[in-house]
């Protein structure tokens, strides 16, 4: 998003620089696999060369998940996940002379990316989302309000319980409008679909492999066939890890599964253990952290605490198991929380009133920001004491 943003070149997007692989003895070819041959023990690429492999790692990522909506092969339609999606953007909204509204369909991560980044450029944007409120298959009701308000804040057309239920032609055959199932039509020249990511893993469908929505993994990773391991968004696991998703298409379980799938071919056989859950991002000025469990529609066992500050824009959501109080997770809205002790506190399992009592511990706010999480474990001891629990369910 910062290359098309303006804020760096595509080459500071790039992991390492040209030397890093030939001076760490790594050959990397430019090419596409279209074929894996078990028996053989052979990749295909596209022009028909055959590579030998002992062991084969896949790690071939996600693809954007598109449904078959009428009209979505037209021009200036797109997902939004590769080096080639950031250069059709270009084709397709460089400016808001070519491209006078984007709509963007679907309110997830990036999405979001997309709608900062079209504004960037001043070029009008309206997004569909299917929930009543912004990511609510995510984030606790109060969160999508709070993050909703602040979008709408910039000049984001937010459209809520809307899906797409067409893209319309102009008259020199790219998008003219779209059409709502809610029936409204809404001109614009883009449309970025941004529903979600699947495994990339198309040209392995009658490898041999097992193949649900990812490539299946046991816990060390390895697939049905032998010497082939999947790691990253394109592994899914066989059986789900206790509160996790069988594909998480997130970069930090993609290098913790890299790293265990090294040790195993390097002769230690080692299970995957991606610790406790985590993520993050930014939804234009608002930081988002979530460690542990924290559910949209709370239910089950599960209570939740929640407090916003006055200026609507920072707010922290603290999720427990309302018969033993144990703690399960945490999401910041606008703070930055302490990664490590997060970390150790869920691993640990500490109760609610530890804590309280040491929220303040947790700020990891940059130098001269308001010290405000104090206010925020004041309150969350009165509503404890008080029974005062948030219930989205
Ligand atoms: C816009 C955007 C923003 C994101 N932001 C975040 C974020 O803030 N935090 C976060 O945790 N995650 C984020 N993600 C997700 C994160 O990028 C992925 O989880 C991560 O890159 C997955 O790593 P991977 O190695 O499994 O796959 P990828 O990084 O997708 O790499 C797959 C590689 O395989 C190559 N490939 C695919 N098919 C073939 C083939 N047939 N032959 C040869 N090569 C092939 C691809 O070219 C690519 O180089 C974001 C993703 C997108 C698209």
């Amino acid at each position: 998003m910062y290359v098309y943003m303006g804020h760096m070149n595509f080459e500071h997007t790039q992991p390492y620089e040209d030397w890093f692989w030939e001076k760490n003895t790594i050959d990397l070819l430019n090419g596409q696999v279209i074929e894996l041959k078990y028996v053989e023990k052979q990749i295909i690429l596209s022009d028909d060369f055959a590579f030998d492999y002992d062991e084969l790692i896949i790690a071939t990522g996600s693809k954007p998940a598109f449904y078959n909506w009428p009209g979505s092969d037209l021009r200036g339609v797109q997902g939004f996940y590769s080096k080639q999606d950031l250069e059709l953007l270009e084709t397709n909204a460089p400016n808001n002379k070519q491209c006078k509204r984007a709509v963007i369909v679907g309110g997830g991560l990036i999405g979001i990316e997309l709608a900062e980044m079209l504004h960037s450029r001043d070029i009008n944007v309206t997004m569909l989302i299917r929930e009543d409120v912004y990511w609510g298959n995510i984030l606790t009701k109060n969160e999508g309000m709070l993050l909703g308000k602040h979008i709408a804040s910039k000049g984001i057309d937010l459209r809520f319980n809307t899906n797409l239920k067409e893209i319309n032609a102009d008259e020199h055959g790219g998008v003219g409008s779209i059409t709502t199932t809610s029936g409204d039509t809404i001109a614009c020249n883009f449309v970025g679909i941004s529903t979600g990511v699947v495994p990339n893993i198309d040209f392995l469908k009658s490898s041999g492999l097992d193949i649900d929505n990812g490539v299946l993994v046991n816990q060390y990773l390895e697939t049905n066939l032998q010497s082939i391991y999947a790691i990253g968004d394109c592994a899914q696991q066989r059986v789900s890890l206790p509160n996790r998703k069988s594909v998480e298409a997130v970069w930090y379980t993609g290098r913790i599964m890299g790293q265990t799938v090294a040790k195993t071919i390097a002769k230690t056989r080692t299970p995957y253990q991606p610790g406790v859950w985590f993520n993050s991002a930014k939804f234009f000025d608002i930081e988002y952290q979530t460690y542990g469990n924290v559910s949209a529609t709370c239910g089950g066992s599960e209570q939740q605490l929640y407090w916003e500050d006055n200026s609507g824009e920072k707010s922290i959501t603290l999720a427990f198991d309302k018969n033993s109080l144990t703690f399960l997770g945490i999401t910041a809205l606008g703070l930055r929380l302490s990664h490590p002790l997060l970390e150790q506190w869920l691993s640990e399992k500490k109760d609610m009133s530890y804590v309280i009592d040491h929220l303040p511990e947790l700020n990891f706010d940059p130098e001269f920001y308001p010290k405000i999480i104090k206010r925020a474990a004041s309150k969350f001891k009165e509503q404890l004491i008080s029974n005062e629990f948030e219930s989205n369910s």
